[in-house]
């Protein structure tokens, strides 16, 4: 990079020559400096620094992760289902949330943890009250798509103060609910950056 940042634009060649190694030793280690951004290369003309810092790398890489490469496979209900039953989804799902959908599985509503608990402190029969009843239904709903940026659904389960959002696809009668971002998948996403 020394090299580089004094004598750029450099071929690779010439930066061999100065640490006394061939081309081809030298080879992956370019490309690796490259990919990361902190060189550039231009055919014909060589290697250049390119000036930008750790950090400013990193903002970059944070602006090109999208939901669809992170999300994970959504867990839904209907909404006639029991809280009851829905209670026993939520163990065997192994999930947080759960999506709330009508009879021709568009998008209704959402049931977290604390929905369920509400419902189930107070004095009603669990195994006939349905869900419809005590979720956040739509349009309060905040959603996503795949081609969203992960750093923007980030935001908003900061800003809404939840811990699930559903990746969801238009159709003409409503949205589809296709995937979920979790607060586990941002921070699968944030350990791949830093492993990066
Ligand atoms: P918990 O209640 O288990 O802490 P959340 O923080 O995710 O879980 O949920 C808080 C409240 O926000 C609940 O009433 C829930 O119905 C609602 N909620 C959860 N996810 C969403 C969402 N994507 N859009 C709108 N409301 C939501």
């Amino acid at each position: 990079m020394q090299i580089v940042k004094d004598n750029g634009p450099i071929t690779g060649e010439h930066i061999a020559e100065q640490l006394n190694l061939t081309r081809a030793t030298l080879r992956p280690d370019l490309a690796i400096l490259t990919m990361a951004g902190f060189l550039d290369a231009r055919p014909r003309v060589g290697y250049f620094y390119t000036g930008k810092s750790g950090t400013q790398l990193l903002t970059e890489n944070l602006q090109k992760i999208y939901v669809k490469e992170y999300q994970s496979i959504p867990v839904v209900i209907n909404e006639n289902v029991s809280v009851y039953d829905a209670i026993c989804s939520m163990f065997l799902e192994d999930v947080g949330t759960l999506f709330v959908v009508d009879k021709s599985s568009q998008l209704v509503g959402v049931l977290s943890r604390k929905d369920l608990l509400r419902a189930s402190i107070g004095k009603q029969e669990l195994t006939t009250l349905p869900v419809h009843i005590i979720m956040t239904r739509m349009p309060n709903v905040t959603m996503c798509e795949r081609d969203d940026l992960l750093i923007d659904v980030a935001k908003k389960l900061i800003e809404k103060q939840i811990d699930a959002v559903p990746v969801v696809k238009k159709t003409e009668r409503g949205y589809e609910v296709i995937g979920r971002i979790t607060k586990t998948n941002i921070t699968k996403a944030f350990v791949a950056l830093g492993e990066e």
